[in-house]
């Protein structure tokens, strides 16, 4: 089977994770900030759907709303998150305690969030066994090397007796890794997990997660602001823009034809990209908006290279832009492009609807 034939197999049947038109506001005194404004995707089984944008997309409040971890002033007020057939949004505090760090496992960015350091790496994996598994004594101990083992840390029988400080950057992640899998997970959430450690150690965290993806069938959604993370790692991207996926496609695709402007952006600005030595990387000026009102309009507009009239006044709703599968999407009046622009407008003023459906 080909990488793209098991990639289509992945996602076939029912989704593990199913987000559906979810909006998280933030209230503050002056202003309500729709950090997450009604965003719908899916991830199977054995698949990894990243999730890019900059700083204040919206990407790490979307993670933290599916582990139901939003704090106040922050509030989910909008859609369904649905896991295994079961709306997330439905259960009891208790209820989540045992889905975070059992079937639902996150990785963050820095490590030493997760680790306590006043105790041994073997003690906090341990104790996620006992928790998570109902294991002790040695056979959580036994267990414990196995997992340092799985995720690549050398000399483990002896590891597992050290403190998070006796690590180095990388296998602490690799530590946190293990502690997440302790609990078996079916989706691990990693919200730039690679961010903070240099590109050697970063392949090789990437090159472990894709190994236990195999082995264990994991769902994984991967968050960073790295395109070239992104094309190692995901199977299918949803492009973050000021609270709202503007661009969705199978990886391979979205980096060979790219449809949103803001897509385009991301991908001119990666060193490498086939730019002649005398010319100069593309950036996109300015910075993301703070969304604070309703999506009246294209939040891109102020930065978009193609921005015209109506794009002040017209909300671009996801339209097909791809083969007609509806597995590639973009939220841009510039689409569908058989149409004239006219029409194309009038397409998303009805609500984006000749594409498909609105996912
Ligand atoms: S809708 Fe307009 S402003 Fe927004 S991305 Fe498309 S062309 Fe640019």
């Amino acid at each position: 089977m080909s990488t793209e034939q098991a990639r289509s197999a992945r996602t076939e049947g029912e989704p593990l994770l199913s987000v559906e038109n979810l909006r998280t506001s933030f209230y503050t005194d002056k202003e309500v900030i729709r950090a997450v404004d009604g965003i719908s995707f899916d991830i199977f089984r054995g698949e990894t759907v990243g999730i890019v944008g900059e700083s204040g997309s919206g990407k790490s409040v979307t993670a933290r709303s599916i582990m139901r971890l939003v704090e106040k002033p922050g509030r989910i007020e909008n859609g369904r998150i649905m896991y295994d057939g079961e709306d997330l949004l439905d259960k009891s505090a208790k209820q989540m305690r045992s889905i975070r760090g059992g079937s639902i496992a996150m990785v963050f960015q820095d490590p030493l969030t997760s680790l306590n350091p006043v105790y041994t790496v073997g003690n906090q994996i341990k104790e996620a066994l006992r928790l998570h598994r109902g294991l002790s004594g040695s056979k959580a101990t036994k267990e414990a090397i196995e997992l340092l083992e799985a995720v690549g840390i050398p000399d483990a029988h002896r590891r597992v007796r050290e403190y998070p400080h006796q690590f180095s950057g990388g296998m602490r992640q690799r530590a946190v890794i293990a502690m997440a899998l302790a609990c078996d997970p079916e989706l691990l959430i990693c919200d730039e997990p690679t961010t903070a450690l240099d590109v050697t150690i970063q392949a090789q965290i990437l090159e472990l997660l894709e190994e236990l993806q195999e082995e264990r069938d994991l769902g994984i959604m991967f968050i960073t602001h790295d395109m070239g993370v992104i094309a190692e790692i995901a199977d299918r991207v949803n492009v973050m823009y000021a609270g709202e996926i503007v661009e969705s496609a199978p990886v391979v695709e979205l980096f060979e034809s790219p449809k949103h402007p803001y897509t385009q952006g991301l991908l001119n600005s990666i060193p490498g990209q086939g730019l002649d030595e005398d010319e100069r990387l593309a950036t996109i000026e300015g910075d993301v908006p703070t969304p604070n009102e309703d999506p009246t309009y294209c939040r891109f507009a102020p930065r978009c290279p193609k921005a015209f009239t109506e794009c002040d006044t017209v909300h671009p709703e996801p339209v097909e832009v791809g083969d007609g599968t509806g597995r590639h999407r973009a939220s841009c009046l510039l689409y569908p492009d058989d149409l004239p622009t006219e029409e194309a407008v009038a397409v998303h003023r009805e609500g984006g609807q000749r594409g498909g459906d609105t996912r």
